[in-house]
C-alpha cells in the first residue's frame, strides 16, 4: 500500500514515509490509494477479535512495510493501559467511553501508538536521523503525547503551552510528567501565540537545515498524521461488534454514531470506518459554539471568517478544522485539482463552497447540527438528573446534538454517541453545571474532583490520583519570541 496527497502532486509514499513526515509535501494530507473492503462474512470473523488483534488486523493493510511483528509490538506497547467500553444509559443512549487512558481523554487512543508507528519508521529505510517534535497545545494534546513519546528511542518531544490557557489539571499532567526525552515550556500569551512561534520555527528553513545538520528532523504529532488517524478506526469496529454482542442490533444491521468535533480527525475516523464496509447509516457531526463545520455540512460555505469562541469544551474550539480536506477529497470523487483550489481560497480569504453533487454526498453520509454553551450545561444536568450519568463538556455536545438529529428526523436507528474525555477532567464545568457554582467557589480543581467524586459517588480515574502531590519537573515560561532558542538548546544533544 502506498499513501498519495489528497492534492494530488505527491504519490507513492510508504507507510513510514508518511507517519514520519506528517503532512505531504504538496501541503495536502496523506491518503492511502485504496481501502480495505470488508465483506459481511470478514467482518464477523472481525467482530470476535479482542481489540488488540482488530488493531493489528486493520493496520496489516496499511502499514504494508512494517512486519506482522513490528505491528504486533506497536499495539502491545501501545494498548496496555487501554480500554474501552461500551456503557448503555438506559437501555436507550449507548455510550463510547474513550478515556479509559492514561490521560483520561480520547487523545490517548491515537497518541500511545503514534510514537511507536513512529519509532519502527525510524528504522526503514536506513534512516539515520533522529526526530524532534514539536507541539502547541491547549491541553489535552499535550499531556496525551507526552505519555505516549515518554522515553521513546530515537524520539524527543517538546510541549508549549499558554502560561494561562490550560487547566489546572491538564497544567499539573505536563509539567509533573516524567521522560529523559521531554521538555515542557509555559509561554507568555494564549494558545494562538504558541501555535504561531511553533509555525513560525516549522516554516523557518535556516532553523531546520541546522537542526537536520545536527542530525534532528522537525515533525509534529498533530491529528492531521495518518499515523493518529488509522487507529481511531479501530474503535469505531470495535464499538459495532459491542453493540451486537450486547443485543442491542443484530449483525449486519446499520447503526448511527454522533461524534463531538472539531478538528475532524475523529469523525473523519468513523466515515473511514463505514469506507471500509462496518454497517453505518449515519455520522451525526456535533459542533460547539464555534460551529464553522456544521455550517458548512448545512449551506455548502465553509467560512472561517467569523469570530472565535472560547467554549467550556476548549478542545472543539477551532476554526480550521484541518481534517476535513481528506473528507473533501472524497466527496468530491477524488478531484484533488478542486481540494486544492478550496484549500488556496481557505488560505487567502477564509473561505470556499462545494457544488451540490459535493453537497448531496456530504448528507447521503452526515447530518450536522450544534450545542451552544447553555445547551451544554443543560445537557450535562439533565442527564446526570435523569439518568445518574455523568459526562464532560465535550461529550455533551455530541448528547445534545444526537437530541436535536431525532428531534430533526425522527429516525430511530440505534446510536452510539462518541465519549471523549472523562468527567473528572473537566471537573468544574461538569460541578458547576449540576450543582451550581456555590459550593466549589473557594476550591482548586483537585478538591473539586474529591467533592464531584463523593457527591456522585463516582470513582476518581486512576489518572488524577495523587496528581496534586506529584513533582513538579518544568516549570520553564519563556517569551513567544524566545520559543526558537528554547528548541535549539532542546535539540543541542
Ligand atoms: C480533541 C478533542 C475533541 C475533538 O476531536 P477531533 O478529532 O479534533 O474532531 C473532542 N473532545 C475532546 C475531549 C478532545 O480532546
Amino acid at each position: 500500500m502506498t499513501f498519495g496527497s489528497t492534492r494530488g502532486m505527491s504519490k507513492g509514499y510508504s507507510f513510514s514515509d508518511a507517519v514520519l513526515r506528517g503532512i505531504a509535501p504538496d501541503g495536502g494530507l496523506f491518503i492511502p490509494d485504496d481501502f480495505y473492503v470488508y465483506d459481511s462474512f470478514q467482518l464477523s470473523e472481525l467482530s470476535t477479535m479482542d481489540y488488540k488483534s482488530l488493531a493489528c488486523e486493520i493496520f496489516s493493510h496499511y502499514a504494508t512495510d512494517f512486519t506482522k511483528e513490528e505491528i504486533q509490538r506497536c499495539v502491545d506497547n501501545a494498548y496496555t493501559n487501554m480500554d474501552v467500553k461500551l456503557t448503555s444509559v438506559n437501555g436507550y443512549l449507548n455510550v463510547l467511553e474513550l478515556w479509559h487512558g492514561p490521560t483520561a481523554a480520547f487523545k490517548d487512543m491515537a497518541l500511545q501508538i503514534l510514537p511507536e508507528f513512529m519509532s519502527v519508521a525510524l528504522t526503514k529505510n536506513n534512516r539515520h536521523e533522529k526526530i524532534a517534535i514539536l507541539t502547541a497545545t491547549s491541553g489535552d494534546t499535550g499531556s496525551a503525547a507526552l505519555k505516549g513519546f515518554k522515553d521513546v528511542p530515537g524520539i524527543k518531544l517538546m510541549v508549549f503551552y499558554p502560561a494561562h490557557g490550560v487547566s489546572q489539571m491538564q497544567k499539573q499532567q505536563m509539567v509533573t510528567q516524567e521522560g529523559s526525552n521531554l521538555k515542557v515550556v509555559a509561554v507568555e500569551g494564549n494558545f494562538d501565540d504558541a501555535q504561531t512561534g511553533v509555525k513560525n520555527i516549522f516554516a523557518n528553513y535556516e532553523f531546520s537545515q541546522r537542526m537536520m545538520e545536527r542530525g534532528y528532523s522537525l515533525s509534529s504529532a498533530n491529528s492531521i498524521n495518518i499515523g493518529r488517524l488509522l487507529p481511531q478506526v479501530v474503535y469505531y469496529f470495535y464499538a459495532y461488534f459491542l453493540m451486537c454482542k450486547k443485543g442491542v442490533v443484530s449483525f449486519g444491521t446499520k447503526i448511527n454514531f454522533a461524534v463531538p468535533t472539531g478538528n475532524f480527525g475523529n469523525i473523519l475516523a468513523c466515515y473511514y470506518a463505514k469506507k471500509c464496509g462496518l454497517p453505518i447509516n449515519k455520522i451525526i457531526c456535533a459542533t460547539n459554539d464555534n460551529n464553522v463545520v456544521s455550517d458548512f455540512m448545512n449551506s455548502g460555505t465553509y467560512d472561517a471568517n467569523r469570530k472565535f469562541m472560547e467554549t467550556i469544551s476548549p478542545a472543539m474550539d477551532i476554526l480550521i478544522s484541518s481534517n476535513l480536506e481528506r473528507l473533501l477529497y472524497d466527496m468530491t470523487g477524488s478531484n484533488s485539482q478542486s481540494v486544492t483550489d478550496m484549500m488556496v481560497s481557505l488560505k487567502s480569504k477564509g473561505v470556499y463552497s462545494v457544488d451540490k453533487s459535493t453537497m448531496d454526498n456530504i448528507s447521503t453520509h452526515f447530518w450536522s447540527s450544534y450545542a451552544t454553551q447553555e445547551d451544554c450545561i443543560r445537557t450535562i444536568k439533565s442527564v446526570y438528573d435523569r439518568y445518574g450519568y455523568l459526562i464532560d463538556p465535550h461529550t455533551s455536545v455530541g448528547f445534545d446534538v444526537y437530541d436535536k438529529y431525532v428531534i430533526s428526523t425522527g429516525d430511530t436507528t440505534k446510536t452510539v454517541t462518541v465519549s471523549t474525555a472523562s468527567p473528572f477532567k473537566f471537573n468544574k464545568t461538569v460541578s458547576d453545571s449540576i450543582f451550581g457554582e456555590k459550593d466549589t467557589e473557594q476550591m482548586n480543581e483537585f478538591e473539586i474532583l474529591k467533592y464531584l467524586s463523593t457527591k456522585t459517588g463516582n470513582q476518581i480515574p486512576w489518572p488524577f490520583k495523587d496528581l496534586d502531590k506529584k513533582k513538579v519537573l518544568h516549570n520553564k515560561v519563556c517569551n513567544k519570541n524566545d520559543m526558537m532558542k528554547e528548541v535549539d538548546e532542546f535539540c543541542s544533544k
